[in-house]
């Protein structure tokens, strides 16, 4: 990969500021139409959240550890990121490995693996709360149908009531439904919910804050689209992305942050980059945090009072903290799935409210080198422990580092006996950790919540009320994690086609 200092000319039709994957997917879909972009990066390669990093013979996955939608299927909006991949011609730049069981939930009295396959996955849980089988099926089958209904809505690109309503009964019957309301309604016994609820992690919310909607997008993509890890790391799929828009003639620009965006005459011509170079562009697509975007990048005067103020009141995101680790333990022996949560018990609320109060009871253990050994020396496993916590969670974290490593490393040691006399190698990531590498405020992992408030129509839109300033990634439609910024960047993509 080339690294630039300045960009190579002074004017482009699209300057898009953040190489995570919303942003990459917007541009190369943009340079595919023939459109001269230029992508800017603060940091020193592309992928936000999805960059990988080496130390010494590993290689870490900075954040994601599974996505969807990586072959074919025939299921209602399935295979999306294999198709995007397809269509931008790099599909092979990428080798995903299916990951099945998708994870493994685990407390006192529970083992239960998540199988990555829908009659699979109902028999699963049927099998271990057999009471439970009514229920079970009518929650996976809701969940089903209102993926098939979200994915049609979100396809409404112009803003007010979703045309033909009766399209989208269920849709408009949960629309503001959390997680716990629908599970209450279905299945009787607490357990049975919790194990249906273990994967709430994946959106940082227990089921009595997250949407329904969005947790049910979320499960189904992995259990009816498969699970994946992609071989080599993540960061592999951020430099597909890349290659796709440098074979169109777009351009990346490394190490160099935004500084502002330029407004002239009620709309935006352009950036100017922290060098000091001023770029112009009639079209400008922000990758950034969506309230730093207006309210520092752009300056809050430039949009409408209601949106500033629904800027200001929108609830980020939790952050994390994660230990990456490598043993040289057998993990053969350890039972463990590709990732596995280990919970104190079946109350999810008090596993996510824990964090204030101390080091958090739970994590998942992550083991990536199970399905993709190249990542660590033979005999050797990579290990990366992941709980979630707000960055107001310990007033230092420079303090606070290492006594958190140690908890967690202490937890993991229970499940894992002989881990720690078997490190190889352990570094954390703190809340200011994930910041610092993507500017998300408070090392947001997901961009704004997504409580039923904060997604569909109540999530910031991709098109900002400042014309030629548009978002894309997890602060904007549809919301978090790589399938929502993936679709994030194509449909911020089609609303800048759409404008001309
Ligand atoms: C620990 C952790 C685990 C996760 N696990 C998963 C998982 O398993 N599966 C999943 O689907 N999702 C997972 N997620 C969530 C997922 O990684 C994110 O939602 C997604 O990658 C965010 O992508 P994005 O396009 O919004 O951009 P981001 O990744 O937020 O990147 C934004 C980019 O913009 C750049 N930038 C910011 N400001 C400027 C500026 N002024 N000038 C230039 N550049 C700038 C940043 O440097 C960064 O590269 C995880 C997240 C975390 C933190």
């Amino acid at each position: 990969m080339r690294f630039h200092e300045e960009a190579a000319r002074d004017d482009y039709d699209v300057v898009v500021i953040g190489s995570g994957l919303g942003g990459l997917v917007s541009a190369a879909l943009l340079a595919r139409e023939g459109r001269r972009v230029l992508v800017v990066e603060r940091h020193d390669r592309a992928g936000g959240y999805a960059h990988a990093f080496r130390r010494r013979s590993y290689r870490f996955d900075s954040a994601v550890h599974l996505v969807s939608g990586c072959e074919p299927v025939p299921f209602e909006g399935g295979g999306f990121l294999h198709e995007l991949l397809l269509g931008l011609g790099v599909r092979d730049r990428c080798d995903f490995v299916r990951v099945d069981p998708c994870y493994r939930v685990e407390w006192p009295g529970l083992t239960l693996d998540a199988p990555c396959e829908l009659e699979s996955f109902v028999e699963a849980h049927v099998e271990r709360f057999p009471k439970q089988a009514k229920g079970i099926r009518g929650f996976v089958e809701d969940c089903l149908t209102i993926r098939g209904e979200a994915n049609r809505a979100e396809g409404q690109v112009t803003p007010g009531p979703l045309a033909g309503p009766e399209r989208f009964p269920l849709l408009l019957r949960h629309r503001r439904a959390t997680l716990a309301d629908v599970l209450a309604d279905r299945v009787d016994d607490a357990s049975a919910r919790a194990a249906l609820a273990a994967l709430w992690p994946y959106l940082g919310l227990p089921p009595s804050r997250v949407s329904f909607l969005y947790f049910a997008t979320m499960l189904m993509s992995y259990i009816a689209d498969g699970a994946f890890y992609c071989r080599g790391t993540f960061q592999n799929l951020a430099d597909a992305l890349v290659a796709s828009l440098q074979r169109d003639g777009g351009e990346l620009l490394l190490r160099v942050p935004v500084r502002r965006i330029v407004v002239e005459h009620g709309r935006t011509t352009g950036v100017v980059l922290e060098n000091g170079q001023r770029v112009s562009a009639p079209v400008v697509v922000s990758n950034a945090d969506a309230r730093q975007t207006a309210l520092e990048l752009t300056g809050s005067e430039h949009f409408p009072t209601r949106y500033v103020s629904r800027l200001r009141a929108a609830k980020p995101s939790n952050s994390a903290f994660v230990v990456y680790a490598a043993t040289s333990l057998d993990l053969a022996d350890a039972d463990l799935g590709h990732e596995t949560f280990l919970y104190p018990g079946a109350d999810h609320e008090a596993a996510h409210e824990s964090a204030r109060s101390g080091v958090p009871n739970w994590l998942s253990i992550t083991a990536p080198t199970r399905v993709d050994p190249s990542l660590a020396p033979p005999g050797e496993h990579l290990l990366v422990l992941t709980t979630l916590v707000n960055a107001a969670a310990a007033p230092s974290w420079r303090d606070a580092k290492d006594r958190w490593m140690d908890a967690m490393l202490a937890h993991a040691e229970r499940r894992l006996p002989g881990l720690r006399d078997s490190l190889r190698f352990a570094e954390a990531g703190t809340p200011r950790t994930m910041e610092r590498y993507t500017r998300n405020e408070d090392g947001a992992i997901y961009g704004f919540d997504v409580t039923p408030g904060q997604v569909g129509p109540g999530r910031i839109d991709n098109q900002t009320p400042l014309p030629g300033l548009f978002l894309a990634g997890h602060w904007t439609r549809p919301g978090g994690g790589v399938a929502g910024v993936v679709r994030s960047g194509v449909r911020t993509a089609g609303l800048v086609t759409a404008t001309g």
